[in-house]
Order: C-alpha cells, then structure tokens, then sequence
C-alpha cells in the first residue's frame, strides 16, 4: 500500500505549495479535511519548534502514519525578535497585514543598515509511524524595507527586502519564492530526511 504523509494545515494555498515540492517522494499527501480529522489544537509553545510538534502530535493521535506541520513567522532584530511566533496574531488577528506592516516600518524609522536586518523562519515537525519527532528549520534573510512593495505572497512578504534580488519578497513570482523561501527549504530539508529513512528501511 502507498505510504500517506498528513500534512497539519487548513490552508489550500500551503497544501499546492507543498504537494509540488514532496511529489517525488512518491507518497499520497493529504490536508487534514482529506484525512477527515480536525483536533482541537493549542499552539502555546514558546518557538517555532515547539508550535510546529504541537500541531503535528495533535493530528497523529488521531492518525498515525506521518503527519507533518509547520510554524512560520516573520523575525526582527531591531524589535528583539518580534512579531516572531506571534506573527498571525501581532496587532490582533483581524487587523489588516497593511496596518501591520505600515506599524513595522514606522517602529523601525530610526533604525540603519544591518539595525533593520529580519528574516521569515519556518520549523517543520514530522512525526513518524513510532512516534518519533525531526525537525527542520530555515530562513530568508532580509531587511526591513522603507516602503511596501510588490502585490505577489500575502502577509509581511512586502516589507521583507532581499538585498540579493533587490526586490521584496512580494516582487518574487511564486517559483522563485518557492525556491529560496525559508518553508520551501524547509520542506526540501524534510523531505531529503525522509527519503534517507525510508531508503534505511528498504535496504
Ligand atoms: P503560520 O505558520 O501559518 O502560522 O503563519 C504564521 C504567520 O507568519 C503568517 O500568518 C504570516 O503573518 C507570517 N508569515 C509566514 N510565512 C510568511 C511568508 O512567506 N510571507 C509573509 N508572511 C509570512
């Protein structure tokens, strides 16, 4: 039988993103609706990693198997990690990424040069058939812009600048965000984990 790998999310926009990049594993990857599960899940961790496990052992008690999750957020040196693993919910969870945005540049207006360096994270937790746990963790390096720019990604993606590309990340089209973006590596990273394990088992 085909092994499946659940992936913990809601979101229909993470599920393409992810069924592109673990396609070759050779796996079924299904969204939590797919799997027909929906556990009730308290992200009270204190970093990524610890969010991204919690996410992903509330959805393996229920199936088993493989079950991934990931916990992302947006980090700034000058304002001593925030939004960081509150990013979803900085300003309260209603208030628009614009406004959110707009309150980041304004509290870094004195800030200079490498004072405005940030950079998006991203854990991903796997949970395996034992109930072991891997993590995988990585980042896009960026300052924090002047001014927003660009239409492309959502959320912060306008005001992180990527010196290297001279853009921000909402000037990247999708396949290029996807390839240096910190969930694109983080997923790249989990699946050559997994494709090493599984490879162990077969030999
Ligand atoms: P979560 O990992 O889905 O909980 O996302 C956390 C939050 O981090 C998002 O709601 C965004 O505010 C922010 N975030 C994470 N990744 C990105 C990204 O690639 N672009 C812009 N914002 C991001």
């Amino acid at each position: 039988m085909k092994e499946t790998i659940v992936f913990a999310t809601g979101n229909e926009g993470k599920m393409r993103e992810i069924r592109l990049i673990l396609a070759d594993l050779g796996m079924e990857i299904l969204s939590m609706k797919d799997a027909g599960v929906n556990p009730e899940i308290n992200e009270n961790g204190k970093s990524f990693g610890e969010n991204a496990e919690i996410k992903a052992m509330a959805v393996w008690k229920e199936t088993g198997g493989i079950v991934l999750a990931d916990d992302s957020g947006l980090v700034v040196d000058y304002l001593g990690g925030e939004p960081g693993i509150l990013s979803a919910r900085y300003l309260g969870e209603d208030t628009s990424y614009a406004v959110k945005n707009q309150v980041i540049i304004d509290r870094l207006a004195e800030a200079e040069g490498e004072e405005r360096a940030a950079r998006f994270v991203c854990n991903i937790a796997a949970v395996l058939p034992d109930g072991r746990v891997i993590h995988t963790e990585e980042t896009m390096e960026g300052q924090i812009a002047r001014i927003p720019a660009g239409e492309g990604g959502f959320g912060y993606d306008p005001i992180l600048y990527l010196p290297q590309w001279n853009k921000t990340s909402a000037e990247l089209s999708i396949e290029e965000k996807n390839q240096i973006s910190h969930r694109g590596k983080a997923l790249q990273a989990v699946k050559d984990k997994l494709m090493a394990l599984y490879r162990e088992k077969k030999e």
